[in-house]
């Protein structure tokens, strides 16, 4: 296993094969699996973040399938891991998904967690750190959530032409708006709207806040995340159906101009931006 911490880059002629490039004018497809394990793709090149494939959580059954069974999720280039939490870090399944050439860019301490796996790349990085994986940029950003160290990092993806925010399971905090000044502007933002509470304290983003991160952020298109754990089937104490529509209309009545897109698990969006094509449609993912 070799693993770099930031600033550092995974790419140069004594390195692995970078993936496939980004290259121009291709469009941008993200699909949700569940909570916040997204397929992002362009140009060829796949991006799995917060990978997440139990069957169990806690001992209990989750009750929704990832829109993509891992056996069918195919060849990933980089992994983003936000943080460790296990409804975020499938360790087993990034076993799975491993390949010489694949990269795992994660928090700090994700090299730690990882130990022993056989894991080919890890690359960690801390708030506004940031590493290159082929013609892919990957910026940390703060990030506000809860539970033991290592803290969790979100991340500015720069694939192509594209600018991704990746919101991973972020409560709102002022850090958005520095995020929006030093990184923007922001494309596309994938903001986790669940709105857990553990013990009072709020944990992740509810729509209300992240209509706030939107303002911050101003992205082109924002598209809502992580709707809850999904492990108990019993709104609201794990799952809030109907969030991700709560956010839409929320964003609608704001007076933004970012544009939300919903997409349930399995579900794909794909995003094109140009001068004469400019918009977003949405597919059901049959590969
Ligand atoms: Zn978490």
């Amino acid at each position: 296993m070799e693993i770099e911490v930031a600033p550092e880059s995974v790419s140069g002629p004594d390195s692995a094969p970078a993936p496939p490039s980004a290259g121009a004018g291709h469009a941008l497809d993200v699909t949700l699996l569940r909570t916040s394990c997204l397929l992002i793709e362009y140009g060829g090149l796949r991006i799995l973040t917060d990978p997440f494939f139990h069957r169990t959580m806690r001992g209990l059954p989750i009750f929704r399938p990832p829109g993509i069974p891992l056996e069918r999720v195919g060849r990933i280039d980089i992994v983003v891991a936000s943080h460790l939490h296990r409804d975020h870090f499938d360790l087993q399944a990034v076993r799975q998904l491993a390949h010489p050439q694949m990269v795992l860019v994660g928090c700090p301490g994700t090299a730690a967690f990882c130990a022993g796996a056989g894991l080919p790349r890890i690359v960690e990085i801390a708030p506004w750190q940031e590493t290159t994986v082929g013609d892919v940029r990957l910026t940390a950003t703060p990030a506000d959530h809860t539970g033991p160290p290592p803290a969790e990092v979100n991340v500015v993806i720069r694939l192509g032409p594209w600018r991704i925010f990746f919101g991973g399971d972020a409560r709102y905090s002022e850090a958005f708006t520095e995020i929006g000044e030093r990184l923007g502007p922001i494309d596309v933002a994938l903001l986790p709207i669940g709105g857990t509470r553990i013990f009072g304290q709020r944990t992740t983003m509810d729509p209300a806040d992240a209509v706030r991160a939107c303002a911050d952020l101003r992205p082109r298109w924002a598209v809502p995340i992580h709707e809850g754990g999904e492990w108990l089937p019993v709104p609201p104490a794990s799952w809030h159906p109907g969030r991700f529509h709560h956010f839409v209309t929320a964003m609608q009545r704001s007076g933004q101009s970012s544009v939300a897109v919903a997409v349930e698990p399995g579900e794909t969006a794909r995003f094109v931006s140009g001068d004469a094509d400019s918009g977003v449609t949405h597919m059901r993912w049959l590969r």
